[in-house]
C-alpha cells in the first residue's frame, strides 16, 4: 500500500494534474500551490550555479509557466514547527519529575526517523517523540486551512505539492493523520524531490538560468523581495532554537553562541548549559542510522543523559537527503559543502519576530498555546507490530 501511495506522488502526477486542470472548466479546476523546502532550493542553486534568491524567483516563474498558481517557501511553516517544539519542550521539562517519559524529547521533523521508530521501537519510543508537526505538514495545514479560507475555497479545491530533499516525505504526506476525512483530501497531495524538479526542467527543455525571475509569493499575500533562513544548520535548527529559548525561558540565561562537542563522530554531538558546575540543559544531535541506534540503546538501558535530541535519519542531515541533486564531476563531500555554504548564506530570522507568524497565531490560531494551535500544529504516532513491519524498513 505504501508503494502505491508513493507512486501517486511524483513529477509525472503533477504534470497529469496540470494537464487536466488546463482542459477542465473553470469551476472544476484546482488551485495549484507548490511549497518549496529551503534545502531543495540550495541544492538547485548549487546545480544551476545561481544565487538562492535568483533560484527561488526563477523557479517560481518556471512553475507558474506550467500552470502552478502560487509558490511558497516552507521556511515560513518551519517558524511554527520551531516555536511549537520549543513550547512543547518547556512543558515536558516542567513535568519531568512526574512523567518519566517526558524527557528526553526527541525531534519529530524527520519522517525517516519517525517511520523507523514506529516500526522498530514502537510504544517504547513514541512517548518521547515531539508531537509537533514537521514544516511540510504545518505547511499542509496552513495551505488547506488558512489559505483555503482566504481564497474562499474548500480544501479539496486546492492541489498542494511540496518540493523536498527526500523520498520519506512522500510517505509522511500519505499518513492517515494528515488526511482530511470531511473533504476527502490530503494536506499535502503530492511530494516531489529536488531531483524530480530537475527532471521536470529537463523534460520541458528549460535551463533555470534562462528563466526570468518572478516575485515571491507569501501566504499572507504580500509579495516578498527577500529570503530568510534559520540558525542552526541544514536540518532546520531545532536544537539551537529550543536550546537558546529554553535557556532563557527556564533559567533566565541568554545564550549568545552554541559550542558543540563531537562525541563519536561529527554526526553525534552534544551541547550543555551549565551554571556553577551544574548541568541545566544537555542536548545532542544524532544523525544517521548508526548514531540513532546508539541513542536508542542508551534510552533502552536508561542511560540516555539528554533532555533533547535532534534526530535525523540522513548522515549530515537534510542537505544530504536522498532526493537532492548529485552534482556532476565533483566528490560528494565537495558538493555537500557547496550546498551548505549556499544554505547558510541567508540572514537568519527569529521565528517569534516574524510579523506574519504572529498574525496567524493571533487571528487564525486563537493565540499562542491555544487549543486550536495544539490541534492544528501537532500530530500523533502509532506503534506498528514488529511482525508486520520487519520487511518494510528502508535505510
Ligand atoms: Fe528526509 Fe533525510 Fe532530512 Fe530525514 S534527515 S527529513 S530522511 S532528508
Amino acid at each position: 500500500a505504501e508503494s502505491v501511495l508513493v507512486s501517486q506522488q511524483s513529477h509525472e502526477e503533477l504534470c497529469k494534474l496540470l494537464a487536466l486542470n488546463k482542459a477542465a472548466a473553470a469551476h472544476e479546476q484546482k488551485l495549484v500551490v507548490v511549497s518549496v523546502s529551503p534545502q531543495s532550493r540550495a541544492s538547485l542553486a548549487a546545480r544551476c550555479k545561481l544565487g538562492l534568491l535568483e533560484t527561488a524567483q526563477k523557479l517560481t516563474m518556471f512553475l507558474k509557466s506550467l500552470g502552478v498558481h502560487y509558490v511558497f517557501d516552507t521556511t515560513f511553516s518551519r517558524n511554527f514547527s520551531l516555536l511549537e517544539s520549543q513550547q512543547e519542550f518547556v512543558r515536558r521539562f516542567q513535568r519531568r519529575a512526574d512523567d518519566k517519559k517526558a524527557l528526553p524529547m526527541l525531534a519529530s521533523a524527520c519522517p525517516g526517523w519517525i517511520c523507523y521508530a514506529e516500526k522498530t521501537h514502537g510504544s517504547f519510543i513514541i512517548p518521547h517523540i515531539s508531537t509537533t508537526k514537521s514544516p511540510q505538514q504545518v505547511m499542509g495545514s496552513l495551505v488547506k486551512g488558512y489559505f483555503a479560507e482566504q481564497q474562499h475555497l474548500s480544501p479539496d479545491r486546492i492541489y498542494h505539492v511540496t518540493v523536498m530533499p527526500c523520498y520519506d516525505r512522500k510517505l509522511e504526506a500519505s499518513r492517515p493523520d494528515f488526511f482530511n476525512q470531511e473533504y476527502q483530501t490530503r494536506d499535502v497531495d503530492c511530494v516531489i524531490t529536488t531531483g524530480e524538479v530537475l527532471k521536470l526542467l529537463e523534460q520541458e527543455g528549460v535551463s533555470l538560468a534562462d528563466v526570468d525571475p518572478a516575485p515571491l509569493d507569501t501566504l499572507l499575500g504580500v509579495p516578498s523581495g527577500e529570503l530568510r533562513g534559520h540558525a542552526g544548520g541544514g536540518s532546520g535548527g531545532y536544537l539551537e532554537h529550543i536550546f537558546t529559548h529554553s535557556a532563557l525561558q527556564l533559567f533566565g540565561i541568554h545564550v549568545d553562541s552554541i559550542h558543540y562537542r563531537p562525541l563519536k563522530n561529527k554526526d553525534f554531538q552534544e551541547v550543555t548549559l551549565e551554571r556553577d558546575g551544574e548541568v541545566l540543559l544537555h542536548f545532542a544531535l544524532a544523525y544517521g542510522f548508526r548514531n540513532i541506534q546508539n541513542l536508542v540503546q542508551k534510552l533502552k538501558r536508561g542511560k540516555c543523559p539528554y533532555h533533547y535530541v535532534e534526530v535525523m535519519a540522513c548522515p549530515s542531515g537534510c542537505l544530504n537527503g536522498g532526493g537532492q541533486i548529485k552534482l556532476e564531476g565533483e566528490s560528494s563531500k565537495e558538493e555537500l559543502q557547496k550546498v551548505e555554504r549556499l544554505y547558510e548564506s541567508l540572514r537568519a530570522e527569529v521565528p517569534e519576530e516574524n510579523q506574519a507568524v504572529r498574525e496567524l497565531y493571533q487571528h487564525w490560531l486563537g493565540g499562542w498555546g491555544s487549543d486550536r494551535a495544539l490541534q492544528v500544529l501537532h500530530t500523533q504516532y502509532h506503534a506498528v507490530e514488529r511482525a508486520n513491519s520487519a520487511l518494510n524498513i528502508k535505510w
